[in-house]
């Protein structure tokens, strides 16, 4: 704990946090006691420092794709509720808005998505295959499990591959998630370099988070970096035509990531999943990975086996999705 832990004097700073906490307790207690909540409007202060969980109950009269779903500003959002406009679509045409949320006004007032064909082709012909698609789920704890790793530093735990050689081939599909207690890293960079051959493009969705992890395993396994700097020239970004607002459809309501994209441009989604998100993953293999604490008790096996069997679900979800947002792409520029 020694090499884990600095002390620091910060008493000047928490005094200066201390100003003014004791107005704002009697406050809240004054507020606590009413018997009916106070008269505050929606606006940036319901997402900001983080989301209010009273969200579901304060914003529900808003339209399906209302205002504060403009990509970008959070600013012009509450202005333009602040001026009653609730609806995308209602947004005045003088609004000054900038290129993405203008695609965002036309495709709710069209009610069509946005296609910029040329873009699209330009990223569909920049493919080479075999193409590979990849996703790591990770993990990351204050307290490091393992030895030599630093505090919130990120740990792979499993990936998902999907394997194409044209775009409507059969894909082959194989993954890894860790067992037991030890370090996962190598096991799992032993067996994702036998997957992937030397040519193809390895694509994933929001590059910078994989290019992330396969940097820090690199640092961490010098002996495989020379493999994972070649497996990084030949990353492609799937979320980059999505970002750059390349396709557009009104219900990613100003969202490119993938848990929008997919159901948008697709028939699948993440829906009713027993684990549908990265954070979530994280947990659930934390639960059964087995550090525990010796007064915790561990997961039945039974338990163990329904998490693995989830998480591979999930990791494989995020890949073969990939797959049908590609081809769904590529139908398209058809
Ligand atoms: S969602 Fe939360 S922050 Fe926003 S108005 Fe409701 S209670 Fe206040």
């Amino acid at each position: 704990p020694g090499q884990l832990f600095k002390k620091t004097d910060i008493t000047v700073e928490v005094n200066e946090f201390l100003i003014g906490i004791e107005d704002r307790i009697e406050e809240m207690l004054e507020v606590a006691a009413r018997t009916s909540p106070p008269e505050i409007l929606i606006g940036k202060h319901c997402n900001e420092p983080y989301s209010c969980p009273l969200k579901d109950r304060c914003w529900r009269f808003l339209p399906d794709n209302h205002i504060f779903n403009l990509y970008g500003s959070k600013d012009k959002a509450a202005e333009l509720f602040n001026k009653g406009v609730l609806s995308i679509k209602d947004i005045p045409d003088w609004y000054n808005l900038n290129f993405k949320q203008k695609i965002q006004l036309e495709c709710a007032k069209t009610e069509k998505p946005k296609i910029n064909k040329s873009e699209i082709l330009k990223f569909i012909n920049s493919l080479e295959y075999p193409l590979y698609f990849l996703d790591f789920e990770t993990f990351s704890t204050a307290i490091p499990l393992y030895e030599g790793v630093r505090p919130y530093q990120i740990i792979p735990f499993q990936y998902s591959i999907h394997i194409l050689d044209a775009i409507d081939s059969q894909p082959s599909h194989y993954d890894f998630l860790a067992e037991g207690a030890e370090d996962p890293r190598e096991e799992l960079l032993l067996n994702l370099k036998y997957k992937i051959d030397e040519t193809g493009s390895i694509i994933v969705y929001y590059e910078s988070f994989e290019r992330g992890v396969l940097k820090e395993l690199a640092e961490a396994f010098p002996d495989y970096s020379q493999w994972i700097d070649s497996i990084l020239t030949r990353i492609v970004d799937l979320y980059k035509p999505f970002g750059n607002f390349h396709y557009y459809h009104s219900s990613q309501k100003g969202s490119a990531s993938v848990k929008n994209v997919l159901p948008a441009i697709t028939d699948l989604s993440y829906e009713g999943m027993e684990i549908a998100d990265g954070m979530a993953a994280s947990v659930y293999f934390l639960y059964i990975c087995g550090n525990y604490d010796i007064n915790e008790s561990r997961p039945a096996k039974e338990e163990v086996e329904k998490v693995r069997k989830s998480l591979i679900k999930y990791c494989g979800m995020d890949t073969g999705g990939m797959i049908h947002i590609l081809r769904a792409l590529v139908k398209e520029v058809e």
